[in-house]
């Protein structure tokens, strides 16, 4: 008899839904996908109910033919999930995701555990706009409360005088309208992020840090582990602290900005994220696997990291692949999305399986980025 879930509904049929898909089989599990799109990245790989991602009856109909339900898109509201919640486990739960949903409210959350964050203001006026700049000061950053996500729904306010310019692309967008948040800009030496996973019973198992470079918002590589003890140190502390807050049930991703040796939190995914692809090949177990043990019930797996990683994302088009594919040690990963500008269709990672090669992996993800 297998202990544990075995048939998991997926919200979304994206990139994650597609990598969670591939990580489900070998571990007995079926994985039964919703999308909008009958060509979403994951279709090819598992079933999958067509419509969207609120619709009631495809969300009951999801419910009833799984055995716990995640998402690949968190951005599913609370009143979409509320008449599941007490058919099926949602795992991460619906309050969870209604956190990172809104940025001022996972600002909220940070602070009330004492994690430092961006000095902020809440925007919902363009006088409020204006006393925000006044008291925290520019450059800063306009950002929508909401569906934000690689650089979309934000405006950098480099001098007060962009304020009129920043409401004007914003506020008056459909997304806006839901409210925004001016964020003074952090000068940050770099950018990394922790991803963890917590189990029913309140295991967690951590990764160590990936350094991400973001270009225009997006992340376009990141290289890991990150070695640095301090930052290591805290960052768990702090994502043990949120998994805890929020009775947490599979991985969670949190990003930071290093300022002065500190960490500032920027923001959080409760699902798989972006800054962990390099486990895949980088890990005992990837955060793909992780999470599907964690909300099925199974034992979390090692996080050890099996040398040093540097991924890259191809943006907007993909690059030859016989001649990234010539390196040692690359893995190539292609989501079968049709091309477009600014949108993620796919990324390698190059597993150098020594730690001592991590200057290399560097150097090979520098030189990776010109070719792709
Ligand atoms: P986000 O959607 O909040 O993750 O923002 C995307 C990227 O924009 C971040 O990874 C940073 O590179 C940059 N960014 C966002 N907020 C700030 C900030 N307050 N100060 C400096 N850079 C920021």
């Amino acid at each position: 008899m297998k202990s544990g879930f075995s048939r998991v509904g997926i919200v979304g049929a994206g990139q994650l839904g597609r990598m969670l898909a591939l990580a489900a089989y070998p571990l007995g599990l079926s994985p039964l996908l919703l999308d909008k799109s009958a060509d979403a990245p994951a279709a090819a790989l598992a079933p999958m109910l067509v419509g969207d991602l609120e619709d009631p009856a495809l969300l009951a109909e999801l419910a009833a033919r799984s055995d716990v339900l995640t998402f690949d898109w968190e951005n599913i509201s609370g009143t979409a999930l509320a008449p599941l919640e007490p058919l099926i486990a949602i795992r991460p739960s619906a309050a969870a995701l209604a956190v990172s949903q809104d940025r001022l409210l996972e600002k909220a959350l940070f602070a009330r555990l004492k994690m430092p964050v961006a000095p902020h203001a809440r925007v919902d006026e363009p006088a409020d706009l204006e006393r925000a700049i006044r008291r925290l000061g520019a450059p800063g950053i306009l950002k929508t409360r909401r569906l934000g996500y690689d650089g979309k729904g934000q405006y950098v306010v480099r001098t007060a005088t962009d304020a009129e310019s920043a409401w004007g692309q914003l506020g008056s967008s459909r997304v806006g309208a839901a409210g925004l948040i001016y964020e003074r800009f952090q000068s940050f030496s770099r950018e990394v992020s922790i991803i963890g996973a917590r189990s029913v019973d309140g295991r967690m198992v951590a990764y160590p840090l990936s350094a991400n470079t973001h270009v225009g918002g997006i992340l376009r590589y990141a290289t890991a582990p990150y070695v640095n003890r301090k930052l290591e140190r805290l960052a768990r502390i702090y994502l043990r602290r949120v998994l805890d807050e929020l009775d947490y049930v599979g991985v969670l991703a949190i990003e930071f900005f290093v300022v002065n040796g500190r960490l500032i939190a920027n923001e959080m995914a409760p699902r798989v994220h972006n800054s962990g692809h390099w486990t895949i090949e980088g890990c005992i177990t990837s955060q793909f696997e992780n999470h599907l043990r964690a909300i099925c019930g199974l034992p979390l797996g090692s996080t050890r990291p099996l040398g040093a990683t540097a991924m890259i994302n191809f943006i907007g088009n993909l690059p030859d692949r016989a001649r990234l594919l010539e390196l040692e040690g690359l893995s190539f990963h292609d989501y079968g999305k049709a091309a477009r500008p600014g949108r993620k269709l796919g990324h390698c990672t190059i597993l150098k399986s020594a730690a001592g090669d991590r200057n290399e992996a560097l150097a090979n993800a520098l030189k990776l980025i010109e070719w792709t």
